[in-house]
């Protein structure tokens, strides 16, 4: 049973190493969908728009790289639609605003951080609720395990992160490293690692054993919040932290089977009921330490020919040697793109800046209609419709909002450098040239059906 779940589990990763290869080589292309025509794409467009109930208020969620920014410039004239959708309040044009978020599976730093140079980027006040990076979901794990020791690994300002989320407990794995320095001896006598390390006196041996046991044992959840730089470091003391909890647990080793390998990985924040990831942990309870990663991705590309390795195949790694060690799979629960649980944490975000428009407009006189391309007042009349997600990236933003559910259209955009991808999922419902003629024409659409609506 144990060896079918690795298989399982060798097999999937196969395919999906293929998968990612083939759209990453496919990538620096120019113009990566030059599939249809602009009437083609017209009619695909207005077929599908058709059939979103158009009586409520639209809202977006834009994906950043390849769709508002490459290299750090403003494509387009996305600048300018940013302006037009933002309220007066916020210093923008438009009479009551329109909800939006920006949702990227970047990270490695605070969203108010990540807020204020979007500020900058496009001329308006972008609040740090507006901002979905890919760990932060993980903010809503503060109520399952803000009382215990919180372990951040990745690269970046991961520690503060954590913090600014009220995990109060907080622990890299480079602060383990330098206070118990024997659990990494590859890196014990590098003086790069330890320019002041003093060999470790015998007679300490037994005591400085238990205190570093004690300290992995002590670690309450795992959270791999960016990718790892340092790989042997960090994967040796997950290691440690994850088999040292297993180990505690009177179950002999190989025997646990608590979920199919791809429950474990994939469908724990699926369920469209719950709200957040949060709600998805309370069903997650590994005899390991729990296992949290803000983003899956096996591979991502870059001006090198070939793919560089991302977050999930430092867990893939992980996962491999877990399994060798314990006879078990290893278990953990992912967000970011495109995982349902993003997106439905993403939802809750956008209801709540609905709310936010509403009680800034109440409180002000500024709510006069000045009707442009954009839409007038059209936003904050009754609840979110329909949420229109926006990217240029296939596997990441397509499959992720055809996943979010009925409520969710997916927008692709060719501002990207990835071709159009031939796998089902990742089909776009709409598709247009730039994010400004996307976010007109969903609005207009809106707008239109709401005055011939009467609504
Ligand atoms: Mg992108």
């Amino acid at each position: 049973m144990n060896c079918n779940l690795g298989q399982i589990q060798r097999q999937a990763s196969k395919t999906q190493v293929v998968r990612h290869l083939t759209r990453l080589l496919n990538t620096g292309v120019t113009n990566p969908n030059p599939t249809f025509t602009e009437a083609e794409l017209n009619v695909f467009n207005q077929q599908h728009l058709s059939k979103v109930a158009s009586s409520g208020t639209p809202a977006f969620a834009f994906d950043i790289d390849g769709v508002l920014l490459k290299d750090s410039q403003v494509i387009g004239n996305s600048r300018n639609m940013i302006q037009a959708i933002t309220s007066r309040a916020r210093g923008g044009h438009h009479p009551t605003g329109i909800p939006y978020i920006f949702l990227t599976n970047g990270g490695g730093m605070r969203e108010s951080v990540r807020a204020k140079v979007l500020s900058e980027q496009f001329g308006v006040d972008v609040h740090e609720s507006q901002v979905c990076l890919s760990h932060t979901p993980l903010r809503t794990l503060v109520s399952v395990h803000g009382g215990s020791t919180f372990l951040a690994s990745g690269k970046g300002e991961v520690a503060d992160v954590a913090r600014s989320y009220g995990f109060a407990d907080v622990i890299t794995p480079q602060e383990l490293k330098h206070k118990f320095g024997n659990l990494v001896p590859h890196c014990r006598s590098d003086p790069n690692y330890f320019p002041d390390a003093k060999p470790a006196r015998r007679e300490d041996t037994a005591v400085w054993a238990a205190e570093a046991h004690e300290a992995l044992l002590r670690v309450g959840a795992i959270c791999v919040m960016h990718d790892p730089r340092d790989w042997y470091v960090e994967m040796q003391l997950l290691l440690d932290i994850l088999v040292a909890r297993r180990m505690q647990d009177p179950t002999p080793l190989g025997q646990h089977q608590p979920y199919a390998v791809q429950d474990a990985q994939y469908d724990l924040g699926l369920s469209s009921e719950h709200a957040c990831i949060m709600t998805a942990s309370a069903h997650y309870k590994p005899l390991h330490t729990p296992l949290y990663l803000s983003n899956a991705d096996l591979l991502f590309s870059t001006n090198v020919r070939l793919p560089r390795l991302a977050q999930g195949a430092f867990a893939e790694c992980l996962s491999h040697l877990y399994w060798k060690i314990t006879g078990e799979p290893l278990e953990w629960v992912a967000c970011g793109k495109p995982t349902p649980a993003t997106y439905a944490y993403a939802t809750t975000m956008l209801e709540g800046q609905l709310a936010e428009l509403r009680a800034e407009l109440s409180g002000s006189q500024d709510a006069g209609s000045s009707a442009s391309a954009y839409g007038s007042t059209l936003a904050l009349n009754g609840p979110i419709q329909h949420i229109y997600g926006i990217g240029d990236n296939p596997h990441a933003d397509i499959e992720g909002a055809n996943r979010a559910g009925p409520q969710w259209s997916s927008v692709l955009v060719q501002t990207g450098t990835i071709k159009r991808s031939d796998v089902p999922i990742q089909q776009p419902n709409l598709e247009f040239s730039t994010v400004d003629e996307a976010v007109k024409a969903i609005v207009s659409y809106h707008a239109t059906a709401r005055i011939n609506n009467v609504i």
